[in-house]
């Protein structure tokens, strides 16, 4: 039963997410966060964009319209109309590196969420392995007390509360095997009078040493 439970306490351990998932999702988050940042600076770049060619035209619809006629008039409206048409080409620079990055930042993504689902269909096959063992481990210890309850009935107290005792005090080694003489449990040698008494069987016999109740094979 011990063995069983300290089998089970260690494949509960392992349940749970791991750190390499966590640390996978977390990945995949940050990416997405700056996909997302270079969405935002397109969207802006791009309306700007389109605010400078809106700009650009109603310039031209004046400048070629033939409703201007003063000279001065019409050289500020050239100006304007270059200076809006070098910004333009400004912007639409910076729109083509935002794109590439955009693309770039895009792929990492798509990389980071393929490690991810690998990661996370191995994990998934490992829980249902360890979640398995776990019914199998739970079933067994839940026989396994049953038996106990079976067998300790109509049982001496005494006896098994120095079994329980003992078992406190010996790290859950309550019984000592003897062989050629020797305690297993403390390797003393026992007197002839403590293995005689232990090998007739009549009541429990502790060793003069470790406390152990000794079994005698
Ligand atoms: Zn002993």
């Amino acid at each position: 039963m011990d063995s069983a439970v300290a089998r089970l306490n260690e494949v509960e351990a392992q349940m749970g997410e791991t750190e390499e998932l966590v640390a996978a999702r977390e990945l995949v988050g940050q990416h997405q966060g700056e996909v997302r940042q270079i969405q935002e600076r397109q969207k802006t770049l791009d309306w700007d964009a389109e605010e400078a060619r809106r700009k650009a035209l109603e310039i031209e619809g004046k400048l070629y319209g033939g409703t201007v006629k003063n000279p001065k008039e019409l050289e500020d409206l050239q100006a304007d109309l270059s200076s809006l048409r070098s910004q333009l080409r400004k912007r639409e620079d910076a729109l083509l590196e935002v794109m590439l990055e955009l693309e770039e930042a895009e792929s990492v993504l798509k990389e980071a969420e393929t490690a991810l689902a690998d990661i996370e269909s191995g994990w998934k096959a490992e829980q249902a392995s360890l979640a398995e063992t776990q019914a199998v481990l739970n079933r067994e210890i839940q026989a396994l007390e049953a038996k106990r309850s079976r067998q300790i009935e109509g049982m001496d107290r005494a006896p098994l509360s120095l079994y329980q005792t003992l078992r406190e005090r010996r790290q859950g080694a309550a019984v000592a095997v003897v062989e050629r003489g020797l305690c297993q449990g403390c390797r003393i040698s026992l007197p002839m009078s403590i293995l005689q008494k232990a090998r007739s069987g009549l009541g429990l016999v502790q060793c003069v040493s470790c406390e152990r109740i000794l079994l005698v094979k």
